[in-house]
């Protein structure tokens, strides 16, 4: 079989020919219908400081996918040969703190598919049965290629007091922060504000937005005032980028709620007691998706159609032109770009 791997401490990543693999005792093998390119990957291709220190080559990459149950190894019940499954990314120990308390997101031994181990960029991926999310037949595969995304986006939307009637500002409309626009707005949120400098994804945002801000060309802070009045109850934070987080905190009334998914590249500094302490503020750090609510949360909207991914998927390409697939998303012209593995 093909599959993209990162095959040396290099950037980039190279289409090998490998042995389709086996599921073993509590293993499916999925055979990869879609599988879409996330920034993860573009961290791991660039084999940046994060990837150095956390990736191990040979892998096979990726960890947005979807397909279908091909075989199924010793006790496995559920999902069965011919389910359509999506794939939860994190393999969690069950044993550790965190998942014996229900907190299996933050798992202390967590694993990723196509960071830890073998993932998705290939046309066929042996994972924990566990690890399957069954989808009616129905659902495009490509869109069940970008659930996993989707729920880091559910997960922050629905922490802490969720959004339902709050004024909310999203900063970052990368895929993740427009997934959080579509959730908050079919969730009942408003005013909904979006920050991003790329006025080609900002673009996306305008159906799920009451308010778009260009932070190149506008004062968020003065945006946020002149729309609310004093403040926005929630900070959704997508960008990762330090400005955003403190035009996000001060942007916030006293009382509000941040959640914070972003990652920045490096440590950042903040006004502890200006932005967080005396204006009682709560942050809420947001780690992957909880299994497995937020996946029955995000899957209610999606399979409702109360939101419709379709529209962040900008681009598909065959994996044998990964090339070309992986510099479109690193130049910000694209959303969602999927792969076809066997093409
Ligand atoms: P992305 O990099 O595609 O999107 C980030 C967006 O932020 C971009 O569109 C960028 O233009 C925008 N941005 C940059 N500077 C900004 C500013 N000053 N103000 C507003 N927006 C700004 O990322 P993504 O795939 O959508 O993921 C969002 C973030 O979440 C990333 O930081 C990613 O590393 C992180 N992430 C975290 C988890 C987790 O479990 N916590 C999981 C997945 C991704
Ligand atoms: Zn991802
Ligand atoms: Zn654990």
């Amino acid at each position: 079989m093909r599959a993209l791997a990162k095959l040396s401490s290099e950037p980039g990543l190279t289409l090998v020919e490998r042995p389709v693999p086996e599921p073993g005792p509590g293993e499916i093998l999925v055979r990869v219908e879609a599988v879409s390119i996330c920034g993860t990957d573009l961290h791991i291709w660039n084999w940046d400081t994060w990837a150095q220190g956390r990736v191990r080559p040979p892998i096979v990459t990726g960890h947005e996918f979807s397909g279908v149950v091909e075989a199924v190894g010793p006790g496995v019940k559920r999902p069965q040969v011919g389910d359509h499954v999506s794939l939860e990314s994190h393999i969690v120990c069950h044993t550790c703190p965190a998942c014996r308390t229900g907190n299996y997101h933050v798992c202390l031994n967590t694993q990723i598919l196509g960071v830890d181990r073998d993932g998705g960029f290939a046309e066929y991926v042996v994972v924990p049965a566990e690890n399957a999310w069954v989808n009616p037949r129905e659902l495009p595969f490509e869109v069940a290629a970008i659930l996993e995304p989707f729920g880091n986006a559910v997960h922050t939307v629905y922490a802490g007091s969720g959004v339902s009637g709050k004024s909310v500002l999203i900063t970052g409309a990368g895929p993740i922060g427009l997934m959080a626009a579509m959730v908050a707005r079919a969730s009942g949120a408003g005013p909904i504000l979006i920050s991003d400098p790329n006025p080609y994804r900002l673009a996306f945002a305008k159906p799920y937005a009451d308010r778009l801000i260009n932070p190149r060309e506008e004062d968020v802070l003065a945006v946020v005032r002149e729309v609310t009045g004093s403040g926005v109850e929630v900070l959704l934070e997508f960008s990762g980028n330090e400005a955003a987080i403190h035009q996000g905190l001060q942007a916030l009334i006293p009382g509000g709620e941040a959640r914070i998914l972003g990652i920045p590249s490096d440590p950042i500094r903040f006004d502890l007691a200006g932005e967080l302490v005396m204006r009682g503020v709560t942050a809420y750090g947001i780690a992957g998706r909880r299994l497995w609510q937020t996946w029955m949360q995000g899957t209610a909207l999606v399979y409702s159609g109360r939101v419709d991914l379709r529209p962040l998927i900008t681009h598909r390409f065959p994996m044998s032109r990964y090339q070309e697939a992986f510099a479109l998303l690193a130049s910000g012209q694209g959303v969602k770009v999927i792969l076809d593995p066997r093409a």
